[in-house]
């Protein structure tokens, strides 16, 4: 039987569903990227939780499936650079 999902309350801790809602990400750090499954992998800077951020929405993932990611044919491991939205 599959675990149900976590409440969004219960995802990651605060600092990182509040960098969600807000969009400002701060504390989320991007570690790769899929563009064939459309799906980016972040870590939280303050929980160390993982995230996939989907087209639609983002949702937490254990350690192991974030393993499993990255090690994902498609995946491209972010160059250390933040993504930098210039004006
Ligand atoms: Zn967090």
């Amino acid at each position: 039987m599959n675990a149900a999902p976590k409440e969004w309350k219960e995802q990651g801790c605060p600092t990182c569903r509040a960098g969600w809602e807000s969009g400002s990400r701060v504390a989320l750090r991007n570690i790769g990227t899929s563009y064939e499954l459309h799906t980016r992998l972040f870590q939280c800077a303050q929980c160390g939780a993982y995230w996939e951020e989907l087209e639609r929405y983002a949702q937490e993932v254990s350690a192991s499936d974030a393993a499993l990611f990255e090690q994902h044919k498609s995946f491209v491991p972010n160059a250390g650079s933040q993504e930098t939205h210039s004006k």
